[in-house]
């Protein structure tokens, strides 16, 4: 009689946990496929996705929304085994990512930069993508010779001579200082930019806390990660951040421990270019890094190692031609290595 009874309560029950279970995995999963979508939850579209209707997923970036309308060049400045990349709009605006090396005795940088802006030209923006010196090289020269408006920093210190040299110059010039973080963005001239990386909880290791920014100029884009690894393209593969670029800056000098192969194929470059030195002790560009932007379909590949300083022009349509110091596109090069 008591099994029977038992029996009894256990059928009842479920009719109502049954509903209820029901009801919370549908309102679960409903969560769920909109947060995934980045989509808000918002009555209207609650109810549209009960209704069955289509919702657009939202950017959670902003999009570029200034039209291009002069030229805008892409300088990857001949400077060894380091990086130094000068972005110039028609309109005069100048910005300029990284400063090359420290052990550059010609201190080619500023024999570029006299060229290109003229001696005390103005630079808008000056990025430290991180302190490494083959990355903040002669920054400290760069301040003492040109107007430069506004300086972006990693914020990982260093203890090198170089860095606190660099540090000291900043907070003695008029630039304004900022340490930007993921899903900041910021307006120059024409340029709109999005940083993607370093993140408000930083990694402490100076190579993954690079700046890495998104730049666009009309409908054209460029990617810059500096030497992060694919410790951070993986992180950066799991945001809805848009990673689509025409232009890569190939992460690391060209390094395999860089570029992975899902990375490249979100980025979905067309043209990829890495700074490295001749003969470099670190043998970059790694043959692994450039099969794999191959791999991922890029037509036209350029090496400052190969050749020399590289200049690219890119029109308000977004059309684009280039000027090599020398040499010509590498893709093929590649091909033949690997045979
Ligand atoms: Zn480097």
């Amino acid at each position: 009689m008591a099994k029977r009874k038992k029996r009894q309560k256990i059928v009842k029950k479920p009719l109502w946990l049954v509903i209820l279970l029901v009801c919370l995995s549908l309102t679960l999963s409903v969560i769920f496929e909109m947060n995934a979508r980045n989509i808000s939850l918002t009555p209207e579209h609650l109810l549209a996705y009960l209704k069955g209707e289509e919702i657009a997923t939202e950017q959670p970036m902003s999009q570029p929304t200034i039209p291009a309308t002069g030229e805008a060049t892409f300088q990857f400045l001949n400077v060894g085994q380091g990086d130094a990349t000068l972005i110039k709009g028609s309109d005069g605006t100048t910005i300029l990512i990284d400063t090359g090396r420290y052990d550059d005795r010609e201190k080619r940088i500023i024999g570029y930069l006299n060229e290109a802006i003229g001696t005390g030209g103005k630079i808008d923006l000056l990025i430290f993508t991180h302190g490494d010196s083959d990355h903040i090289g002669h920054g400290d020269l760069v301040l003492d010779y040109f107007d430069v408006k506004e300086v972006w920093m990693n914020g990982f210190d260093s203890t090198t001579k170089i860095y606190e040299r660099l540090l000291d110059r900043i907070s003695a010039s008029k630039a304004v200082y900022k340490e930007p973080k993921r899903g900041e963005t910021a307006t120059f001239g024409e340029f709109q930019l999005e940083v993607l990386n370093p993140t408000e909880i930083p990694k402490s290791n100076t190579n993954d806390d690079s700046i890495s920014v998104m730049l666009h100029f009309g409908t054209f884009s460029a990617l810059f990660t500096g030497d992060a690894s694919t410790r951070v393209e993986k992180e950066l593969l799991t945001t809805q951040l848009p990673l689509q670029a025409t232009l890569f800056q190939v992460g690391h000098h060209g390094s395999k421990d860089s570029n992975s192969l899902t990375f490249l194929q979100r980025v979905a470059p067309k043209i990829a270019v890495y700074s490295a030195g001749v003969n470099n002790t670190y043998g970059h560009p790694h043959i692994e890094a450039m099969n794999r932007i191959k791999e991922v379909g890029v037509t036209e590949l350029y090496g400052t190692d190969q050749n020399g300083s590289i200049t690219l022009t890119v029109k308000n349509d977004g059309s684009y031609t280039w000027q090599l110091e020398k040499g010509e596109n590498l893709i093929n090069t590649f091909n033949q290595k690997e045979k």
